[in-house]
């Protein structure tokens, strides 16, 4: 498998190559060459298949020759090893032909750790296979630093630095990361906001000598690994439902949009998926482009889904390749209008298009915690404020009752137990393997919001090319 970049002029490569340079040269996304396909008769032979036997399924053809089949096949088995639930996404009806896609059974109780688990030991394995080393530095509001930190903890060839930003973090995500105690582990605390911290790194990543000598990388979802890994969700919760006929849809509470373009890519390959609803907090950018089809950038404002606080979507840009027929000159020029004035438009036609698969809707943190209180009441069941935004914007969007409804749950709510708590009046206890989060010893260093401090840090820590 090759793939190519969405604004068409970095060199096509393969998925190891891609695994490790995330980004592409001309500023682009990759994706892949062709969609490989899903026939019916492969669908229903996939039914039988655990969690695990289905990621290497679905991940053999994105992967190509760049790792043989047996070793990644046990390499996404062991992924999965540490889960908390035997199915490792269970399916929950939550109303009527309604359905919850619990994905928050990995180690830091995000979604993020069902495709952040195989992508380290993919990392590992490409990188032990080169005899090269590699240093990721992310920045996180949250859900990716941890998920990333549980991922790559003591693996061999990887040095990672997350920022996070100062006492801006709730203190279970800060726990979640600064307690694990691996080598390879660095968390650097900034004393500045979260934009900041992404201000930082983008300085780190334009410094093209600083970026050469410690073989900088990153694992934010611009890496085509990460939705590869998110393809296989879709997959387990159709083959679960055996929707063949019917089709099935889906509610993804979004952000960067990796969620739920992983959706799109799964239909690509041949999933009935009949509609995905893109639920947004007040950062509604996607809900009034679907609206609209402008795009156009606001202030990015706080809410209880502190995961979806986000104006640019990036994965955005590889849906719009599709839809303007895999032609990379035309995104390089919509995505320069859009870097300059924080706009762009689609004609009616395209929009249409859009609309065909995708609808959206946005919940204030007032609905949110209506939702919560309201879907807990309905059916016990305690949710997250990040999930009830999915669930809610599906009841609103749904156009057949008769197409089965999935909500992807992206968190567990004892990762938000404040807002949870003033939302329904139950305090969310953590799951037995972090039960003892507050008791563990933390790791992170406090650095001033300076480049020139945070270069050396990372310098002096950092794989040496
Ligand atoms: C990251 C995250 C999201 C948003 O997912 P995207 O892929 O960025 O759209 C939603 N909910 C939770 C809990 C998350 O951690």
């Amino acid at each position: 498998m090759r793939y190519i970049s969405t604004r068409g002029s970095a060199p096509a490569l393969g998925f190891d190559e891609v695994l490790l340079t995330g980004l592409a040269a001309d500023g682009g996304l990759y994706v892949p060459e062709r969609w490989p396909a899903l026939s019916a008769g492969d669908l229903t032979e996939m039914r039988g298949l655990s969690y695990g036997e289905l990621a290497a399924h679905i991940l053999a053809p994105f992967v190509g020759e760049a790792i043989a089949g047996k070793d990644l096949a046990g390499l996404v088995e062991g992924a999965y090893a540490g889960f908390d639930h035997p199915e490792i996404a269970p399916l929950t009806e939550i109303g009527e032909n309604e359905w919850l896609l619990e994905l928050f059974h990995g180690p830091t109780l995000a979604f993020k750790d069902y495709a952040m688990q195989p992508l380290g030991r993919l990392f590992d394995n490409v990188l032990e296979a080169r005899g090269k080393r590699l240093t990721i530095v992310g920045a996180t509001s949250g859900d990716t630093g941890s998920a990333a930190i549980a991922a790559l903890a003591g693996r061999k060839s990887i040095e990672v630095f997350i920022l996070h930003p100062h006492d801006r973090v709730s203190e279970v995500q800060r726990r979640q990361m600064t307690t694990v105690d691996a080598a390879n582990i660095h968390n650097i605390a900034i004393e500045g906001t979260f934009d900041d911290c992404q201000d930082l790194l983008k300085a780190l990543f334009a410094d093209a000598a600083f970026r050469k000598e410690t073989r900088l990388s990153a694992v934010n979802s611009i890496n085509w690994a990460r939705i590869a890994g998110q393809i296989v969700y879709y997959v387990w919760a159709a083959l679960r439902l055996g929707v063949q006929e019917t089709g099935i849809a889906f509610a993804v509470p979004t952000g960067n949009f990796g969620n739920v373009y992983a959706g799109y890519a799964a239909r690509q390959m041949g999933l009935p998926i009949r509609q995905l609803v893109v639920g947004s907090n007040r950062n509604d950018i996607l809900t009034r482009f679907l609206e609209t089809g402008i795009m156009e950038i606001r202030e990015v404002e706080p809410s209880l889904s502190p995961s979806m606080d986000i104006q640019v979507s990036s994965n955005f840009e590889r849906l719009l390749f599709d839809l303007l027929d895999r032609q990379g000159t035309p995104i390089a020029e919509l995505m320069a209008e859009f870097k300059k004035s924080g706009r762009f438009a689609l004609d009616s036609e395209t929009l249409k298009r859009v609309r065909e698969l995708f609808d959206g809707a946005k919940l204030d943190d007032e609905e949110t915690k209506n939702a919560i209180a309201q879907i807990h009441s309905e059916s016990g069941i305690l949710l997250d404020p990040h999930s009830v935004v999915g669930i809610m914007a599906g009841r609103t969007r749904r156009r057949d009752k008769a197409i089965p409804m999935v909500a992807i749950g992206t968190a567990h709510p004892a990762k938000f137990p404040d807002a949870v708590e003033a939302a329904s009046g139950v305090r969310p206890a953590l799951p037995p393997h972090l039960a003892d989060l507050f008791e563990r010893t933390e790791r992170f260093e406090v650095l001033a919001n300076d480049l020139g401090q945070v270069r050396a840090y990372i310098a002096g820590r950092a794989c040496a090319a």
